[in-house]
Order: structure tokens, then C-alpha cells, then sequence
């Protein structure tokens, strides 16, 4: 399968690994949007989170418990976001959260 995340997580392809756990890695987003922007990606491919769900119940909780961990370095708060298909601005076909921080949102997201 030609998916750039998979190739990160069989160390194929060079990324900065920040943190992970059994279920999942995190890396630093190669094009950052805030001064913390970090992905949290589960080892196993699956596309979005209806799959993932359906692959691997209960296994969102070690990717949220890793994201937690760069959320709850952010001193004033911080956002996730899971973009989904192309309304979503998903550009990466590999499950991801994006955890944000280190400056003030805005809402609503464009
Ligand atoms: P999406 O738009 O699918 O929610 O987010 C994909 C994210 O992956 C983007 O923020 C983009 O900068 C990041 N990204 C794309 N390719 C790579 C890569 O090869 N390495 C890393 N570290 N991040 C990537
Ligand atoms: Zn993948």
C-alpha cells in the first residue's frame, strides 16, 4: 500500500518520532500550523475512524491518551482535530489527530 503514514511507522521514510505507545506513534507535523503540532497516528493503516472503530474497538483510547500527553503540555489549552474526507480537508488516507497549541485558535475553523 502507497501510504506515506504507513511508511513512517515501518521506518521507510524519515520522520521526527515525539512520543508513542503500543497502538500508536507520534510525530511532528512536517508543515507546522502552531508552535505545537504534533500527529498522532495508530500503527495499524486504516483510513479514517469509522475503520479504525470498526478494526480496533477500544483502541482509540491509547491514541487519545497519546495526544493527550502534547495537549497537556500546552499551558493555555489546545485543540484536536480529526480531518475526515474531502469536506474535512483530509489529505492523508491514514487515521491521524492533529494536536494543536502553543497560541489561540480561532473559531469557527475555515
Ligand atoms: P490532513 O490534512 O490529512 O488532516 O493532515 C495531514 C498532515 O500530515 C498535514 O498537516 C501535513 O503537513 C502532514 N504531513 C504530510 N506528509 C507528511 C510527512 O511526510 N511527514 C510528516 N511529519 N508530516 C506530514
Ligand atoms: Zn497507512
Amino acid at each position: 500500500m502507497n501510504c506515506i503514514f504507513c511508511k513512517i511507522v515501518a521506518g521507510e521514510i524519515p520522520a521526527t518520532i515525539v512520543g508513542e505507545n503500543d497502538e500508536a506513534i507520534a510525530i511532528a507535523d512536517l508543515n507546522p500550523m502552531a508552535p505545537t503540532h504534533v500527529l498522532v497516528l495508530p500503527r495499524r493503516h486504516a483510513p479514517n475512524l469509522a475503520v479504525y472503530r470498526r478494526e480496533r474497538p477500544g483502541g482509540l483510547d491509547a491514541i487519545f491518551a497519546l495526544a493527550s500527553e502534547f495537549g497537556e503540555g500546552c499551558e493555555n489549552g489546545y485543540r484536536f482535530v480529526v480531518n475526515t474526507g474531502p469536506d474535512g480537508g483530509q489529505t492523508v488516507d491514514h487515521l491521524h489527530v492533529h494536536v494543536l497549541g502553543g497560541r489561540a485558535m480561532q473559531w469557527p475553523p475555515g
